[in-house]
This record gives structure tokens, sequence and C-alpha cells, in this order.
């Protein structure tokens, strides 16, 4: 276990790393479920023509292809009635070949997306957003858990990154990243923290946190004096900037002039809610966005479905 705080220089930690271990480990159970006549099956539900939702199914589907486990890709009209698309997923919920039933986010306007997810048979909710699954992780009891926050617990326990004891501090409390990652930070025995948009002095809160996740969609909100010396620090957060100053702000010679090349070419470069060049300096483990967390989420997606077929066989 790393229960040292490390003082030189944050240690990035990849999540293209991370996430082939945990698709490793996917791909074997997959495997060991076959030689017992299961087929883990992922049925992605995707309404409309939102272009960054074709993008993420398409990695979704190829992922499960990858590792052997079963998948259709369900495409349907973006005016679709709501009747029609809870129909769909009662059709899902039926079928007895299907462990997992992921309905991609947003969905069109007209569709009561609450209503959607809580229709989603909780034994094959594998972005675990229904409300039964957000309970029983509460309760602390088994359940398919939102594939973020579950990736990360995954890559800390991987790293041997101290949980138990560990102050962690959360900033964001949605329902699909803060609350459950805090629930899992809980359960791993850490003293845990959540802030949100009406905490006072936040970075008094963050400077004292061992663990500090920030999950809240605010460019570089999180700065040098939020950060405790050698903490670790996980940047869920996806943003972009597109405006230079923002970057040499952002970023330390190592990595500006890749970044400004960016903006050059592409008119944006994606970052995180925590200042890279801050927690470069004082952290003793980063995220680096791109090419950390974000890799996780699918990676966890497939475990969360393997996860699924055994449980509905139990
Ligand atoms: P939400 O917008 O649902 O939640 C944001 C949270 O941040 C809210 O709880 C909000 O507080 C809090 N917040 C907003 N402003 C402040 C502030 N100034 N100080 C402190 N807290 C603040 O976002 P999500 O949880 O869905 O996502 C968060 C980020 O993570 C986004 O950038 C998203 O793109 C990214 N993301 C990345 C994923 C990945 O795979 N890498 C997966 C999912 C999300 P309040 O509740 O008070 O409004």
């Amino acid at each position: 276990m790393n229960t040292e705080m490390k003082t030189a220089g944050a240690e990035l930690l990849s999540g293209k790393e991370f996430a082939a271990a945990i698709k490793d480990d996917v791909a074997s159970e997959v495997a060991e479920l076959k030689k017992e006549g299961i087929e883990p099956c992922l049925v992605v539900v995707r309404v409309g023509e939102d272009p960054a939702s074709e993008v993420y199914v398409k990695s979704k589907v190829r992922t499960a292809e990858e590792l052997g486990i079963i998948s259709e890709h369900r495409h349907l009209p973006e005016d679709i009635k709501h009747e029609d698309l809870l129909a769909v997923v009662e059709e899902l919920n039926s079928r007895d070949d299907v462990d997992g039933i992921l309905v991609q986010l947003p969905l069109p306007k007209h569709i009561n997306e609450k209503e959607i997810l809580e229709t989603i048979d909780p034994d094959k909710d594998v972005d675990g957003f229904h409300p039964m699954n957000a309970g029983r992780l509460a309760q602390g009891h088994e359940a398919l858990v939102p594939c973020t926050p579950a990736g990360i617990i995954d890559m800390l326990k991987r790293k041997g990154i101290e949980m138990k004891g560990a102050n962690a501090v959360v900033v964001g409390r949605s329902n699909i990243v803060g609350k459950p990652m805090a629930l899992l930070l809980l359960q791993e025995h850490a003293t845990v923290t959540i802030c949100h948009s009406r905490t006072k002095d936040l970075a008094d809160v963050c400077s004292r946190a061992d663990i500090l996740v920030a999950a809240v969609g605010v460019t570089g909100i999180i700065r040098e004096e939020h950060i405790k010396p050698g903490a670790t620090v996980v940047d869920v957060g996806m943003n972009s900037i597109d405006d230079p100053e923002t970057a040499r702000d952002f970023f330390g010679e190592d990595e500006l002039e890749k970044r400004l090349n960016t903006i050059e070419k592409r008119g944006s470069t994606l970052v995180g809610d925590v200042n890279a060049k801050a927690a470069k300096a004082k952290a003793g483990y980063f995220t680096p966005v791109p090419g950390g967390v974000g890799l996780l989420t699918v990676a966890m997606l497939m475990k969360n479905t393997v996860k699924a077929a055994k449980l509905r066989r139990q």
C-alpha cells in the first residue's frame, strides 16, 4: 500500500493502463462464463443523431466485441414517441439473453428521461443510474454502480493508494459521479466530505484532502491552493478551452506547446477541472485530462455487464 504522501512532483495515473488491466480481467471472466454456457450480452440504445453520443456508443459496442461480450446497438429515430421508447426498454427487460441495457444520454427533450431510466430492470442497469441501485449502494449492498466512480475506485485500489482513514473530498454532488463517488469512498473507510456550488471556502476544505476528486465541469476550478502537498488528485472534469492565455495558465512547459498547437489546429483543447500545472507540481498522483478517468468509464461498463450476467444467475 502507498501510505506515504509523495512530494517530488506528481506521478501521472494513466487511464489507458488501468483500463487495459480492467479489460484483461473482463476478457478472462467472459471466457470463464462461456465455458459455463453463459454469454454476456449488452444492448446499447441510442436515440437521434447527437454526434458525441454516436462516438460514445460506437466505442462501447467495439469494446464489448473486443472482450467477447455480445453487443447490440439499437439506433432509434429522434422523433420516437416516449411510449415507443418505453416499449423498447420493456422488451429488453423481458429478454432472457440480455444482461445489460444502456440508454445513451442525453435523450431528446420530448422524452421523459427519468421515467425511461427507472423502467430499466435494475438487475440489467449497467449504467447504475436506477434509484434501486443508488439505494443499494447507499445501504452498502451489492449493486450495479455508475461506471466513472467505480472505475476511479478500481484504479486507486490497483495503484495501492490507501483509502482507509484517508481524508477524501469530492467536489460535485451529481447522481452519476459525485454522490456515488462519495459513497464508494465511504465504503472504503475514507472520511468523506462532499463539496458543491454553495460550499464556503472550497480551497480550505480541499486543501485538507489526501484524496481529492473533482467532478464539477468548471475549467481549472481546482488550483494550487486547493491541493495538499502529495495528495492524490483525480480529475473527472471534461471541459474544452480555446484561449491561449488560459492554456498558458493551465499548463507548464512540459505540455504547453502541444496544447497551443492543438488550439491552433482544432480550435480548442480538452482540459479538466484541475489546473494541470499546479497538480503536477504539488500532488502525489494526478489523473491527466485527456488520458485519465475518461478511459476507465467504458472499461467499467464492460465489468458491470459481466457483473450483471453473474448476479442475474445467482
Ligand atoms: P453536473 O453538472 O451534474 O454536476 C456538477 C457538480 O459540480 C454539481 O454538484 C455542482 O454543485 C458542482 N459545482 C458547480 N459549480 C461549482 C463550484 N463553483 N464550486 C463547487 N462545486 C460546483 O456534472 P457531472 O457530475 O455530470 O459531471 C461533472 C464533470 O465530469 C463534467 O465536466 C463532465 O463532463 C465530467 N464527466 C466525465 C466523465 C468521464 O468519464 N470522464 C463521466 C461523467 C462526467 P450543485 O449541486 O450545488 O449545483
